[in-house]
């Protein structure tokens, strides 16, 4: 049978921003309760090293450390609860969200921390070589092709800056784009135009990663107009054709910007929604990086507790102010 949970925070998501918000709101004696979602620890899960997370002198591994913050918030006195969020009514007083379980969670602060996913082509030996050559993130996996080879699929912003971003590292960058013009800030085109290191193939498409088994060695590139498949070698590749923020579930009621992205106040994780608040990637497709959704996480935990110390304070009985010793009506 569904039962109705109730607490004064509800998170959905357990990334480092659903976590972070976690560990801040527990502290700050609110009980939180956090809804996991379909991938417990998110995009951190499929990271192996993790190198740029400061707190540790060597590279630690992604489900590792989303498993020591899950622990932290577990040990601050954060509820959390292994169940996926169907459906959300942010504007009804208690907000109230039903789970996959049939559940239902009702809270007077939400934080939306789902995240977002890279987009991946869908081939199979993307898809096999994902952790072994295969990248969604040049930030996190570019320091390991020094002096290496790598090809960049996709043409907009993320594909120009991550190529641009890997020739710190590596010796060859390949562009490759469906179409003959990129759809990335001309800025960032005259750049990449203008870089040694950087070279495009144009109309063109990954139509298959190969590799040994283990690592990738090389890529089949399709000429979409001829149909000619051409091999390269290559050490890596990064399939930087988006990301898609998990917005679905609130839809017409919290506010998306054109990409889906949740829309907060400048320098704020405040939704349009009074007392729901957005951390993480679901609302950054600048700079998606843990330890800024943590950071982000810690911001919403903080805004939540500030504003449901006013709520409390709106609905505390009256008291009325005595003056030179009378009571002032
Ligand atoms: P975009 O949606 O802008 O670009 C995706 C690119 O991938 C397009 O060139 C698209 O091709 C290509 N693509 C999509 N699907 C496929 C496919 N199946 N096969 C081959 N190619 C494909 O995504 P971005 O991540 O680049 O940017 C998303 C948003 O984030 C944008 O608003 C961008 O401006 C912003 N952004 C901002 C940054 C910054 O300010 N520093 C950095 C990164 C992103 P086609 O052009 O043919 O559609």
């Amino acid at each position: 049978m569904s039962k109705t949970h109730h607490s004064k925070v509800l998170i959905i998501g357990s990334g480092p921003a659903g976590y972070t918000a976690a560990i801040y709101t527990a502290r700050a004696n609110l009980k939180p309760r956090l809804v996991s979602g379909m991938q417990p620890g998110g995009q951190m899960t499929v990271t192996s090293d993790v190198e740029n997370y400061p707190g540790f002198a060597a590279p630690v591994n992604g489900p590792w450390l989303m498993d020591q913050m899950k622990l932290q918030a577990e040990h601050v006195g954060a509820e959390l609860i292994n169940d996926t969020i169907k459906s959300i009514d942010l504007n009804s007083n208690p907000k109230k969200a039903i789970g996959d379980s049939g559940d239902i969670y009702t809270a007077d602060a939400v934080i939306i921390a789902t995240g977002a996913q890279a987009k991946w082509l869908g081939i199979p030996s993307e898809q096999q070589y994902q952790g072994k050559g295969v990248s969604g993130c040049a930030t996190c996996d570019g320091f390991f092709y020094r002096g290496k080879e790598v090809f960049v699929i996709g043409g907009g912003n993320s594909a120009v800056e991550e190529a641009l971003f890997l020739t710190n590292f590596a010796t060859k960058v390949t562009v490759v784009h469906r179409r003959d013009t990129f759809r990335a800030e001309k800025i960032m085109q005259e750049r990449l135009f203008n870089h040694p290191k950087i070279n495009v193939i144009w109309n063109a498409e990954l139509d298959e990663v190969t590799g040994d088994g283990k690592v990738v060695t090389g890529v089949k590139i399709k000429d979409v107009n001829t149909g000619a498949v051409t091999d390269y070698k290559t050490d890596g590749v990064f399939v930087a054709i988006g990301h898609k923020p998990a917005t679905e579930l609130f839809k017409g009621q919290v506010t998306l910007d054109k990409d889906g992205y949740i829309v907060t106040a400048p320098d704020s994780t405040k939704t349009n929604i009074d007392g729901v608040f957005a951390a993480g990637d679901v609302k950054d497709k600048v700079f998606r990086q843990a330890v800024t959704a943590a950071g982000m996480g810690c911001m919403a935990a903080l805004e939540a507790d500030k504003y449901l110390a006013a709520l409390e304070a709106a609905h505390a009985p009256a008291v009325k102010k005595v003056v030179n010793g009378n009571p002032k009506p």
